[in-house]
Order: C-alpha cells, then sequence, then structure tokens
C-alpha cells in the first residue's frame, strides 16, 4: 500500500497529528491553504465517502466536529471552510477519503463553497429529486 494517508495512519510519515482515535486521525496539510489546515481521515482507506461504512461515517463526521472549534480557535479565525473533495475529477488527488477544515477571516482573500462553481444546473429540481431517491439505500440507513 503505497498511499500517503495510510502511511500517515499508521505512524510510517511524520505528521503534525492533532487527533487520534481507532478510526479517525487529524493532522495539519503539510501544503497548507491557511495557518492551521487540518486534514481529518479514516483510518480506513476508501476513496470516496459513499465507500464509507456508517460507523466509519459517523466516526469521521463526529471527529470534524470536535475539531472545528479548536483548529479556528487555536489560529484565531473567524471560522472554517469544511470540505471534501470526492472522487478523482473533483481534485481529490489521493484516493483516501479526507475532510479539509481550512480557518477563515473576514477579508482572506478566498470565496464561498458557492465560488468554485459556475453555476450549471440545468435539470428539473423535481425530476433530479426523484432519481436521487431511487437510488438512496436504504439499508444503509440514509432515508
Ligand atoms: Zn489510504
Amino acid at each position: 500500500m503505497n498511499c500517503i494517508f495510510c502511511r500517515i495512519v499508521k505512524g510510517e510519515i511524520p505528521a503534525e497529528v492533532v487527533a487520534r482515535t481507532e478510526d479517525v486521525v487529524a493532522f495539519l496539510d503539510v501544503q497548507p491553504l491557511a495557518d492551521g489546515h487540518v486534514l481529518v481521515v479514516p483510518v480506513a482507506h476508501e476513496a470516496c465517502v459513499e465507500d464509507l461504512e456508517p460507523a466509519q461515517a459517523d466516526a469521521l463526521f463526529r471527529a470534524v466536529t470536535r475539531l472545528a472549534g479548536p483548529v479556528r480557535e487555536a489560529v484565531d479565525a473567524a471560522g472554517t471552510t469544511i470540505g471534501v473533495n470526492n472522487g478523482e475529477a473533483t481534485g481529490q488527488t489521493i484516493p483516501h477519503v479526507h475532510v479539509h477544515i481550512v480557518p477563515r477571516w473576514e477579508q482572506d482573500g478566498a470565496g464561498s463553497i458557492h465560488t468554485i462553481f459556475p453555476r450549471r444546473g440545468r435539470r428539473d429540481v423535481k425530476e433530479v429529486g426523484t432519481a436521487i431517491r431511487a437510488g438512496i439505500d436504504v439499508a444503509r440507513g440514509a432515508d
């Protein structure tokens, strides 16, 4: 396994780890977008969020909610942008799920998540809603 995040999880590569549980490891990004830019990864090597088992997903988002405040406060930020590039086409360069927590300040020059999209929604909202509802796996508890 040559996944850099798996190697960080196993301690084979040094990282500035800020939190670790049985299911999740959080560490500072080595190429930070801002001071305090943290990556939160599941211990399990899964490429996309839809590949996570429910317990893994629960643990991951629980860690994000626990970290958002301390990350923001550690660097005196006004807020955080929390995001996931989910799939290679989105710009995900390492195929191991990772949640970015990026501290933000007023007038920091960065935009909101909305600013990365050219607003290309063209299909009827009800039609798309029906398609999504039809694809939900109720067995996973996503109802
Ligand atoms: Zn991995």
